[in-house]
């Protein structure tokens, strides 16, 4: 499949990793948006959350619990946002879900 987090994901396309488990990396964003920007990724290929089924419950849950655990470790005790960007108007550009932590400055809402 031609897909830019499954091959990060393989090792292809190589990618420092801040993280790792059996079911996800983590690895800094490419063009980050703030001083700490991370992607946590399933090793799973899922389209995005839209395209996510009841059997990934137990996965969108860990990947959550290990973006506050980046988090903690980042030290981002002023706090952090997380996103998922699902589809066109969520602004997704690589369809491979993934979650965004982004931390060490302050973020203005709503988003644009
Ligand atoms: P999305 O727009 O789908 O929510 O997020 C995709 C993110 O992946 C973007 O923030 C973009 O900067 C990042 N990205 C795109 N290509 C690469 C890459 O080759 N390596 C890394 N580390 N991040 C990437
Ligand atoms: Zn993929």
């Amino acid at each position: 499949m031609d897909c830019l987090f499954c091959k990060i994901v393989a090792g292809t396309i190589p990618s420092p990793r801040v993280y790792e488990d059996e079911d996800c990396i983590a690895i800094a964003d490419i063009h980050p948006q703030a001083p700490t920007h991370i992607l946590v990724i399933p090793r799973e290929h899922i389209s995005s959350l839209a395209e996510a089924t009841e059997e990934d419950r137990e996965l969108l849950g860990h990947l959550l619990w290990v973006t506050s655990q980046i988090a903690r470790d980042k030290n981002l005790k002023n706090g952090y946002r997380t996103v998922f960007n699902s589809g066109d108007d969520g602004g997704q550009t690589v369809d491979h879900l993934h979650i965004h932590l982004l931390g060490g400055r302050s973020l203005s809402w709503p988003p644009g």
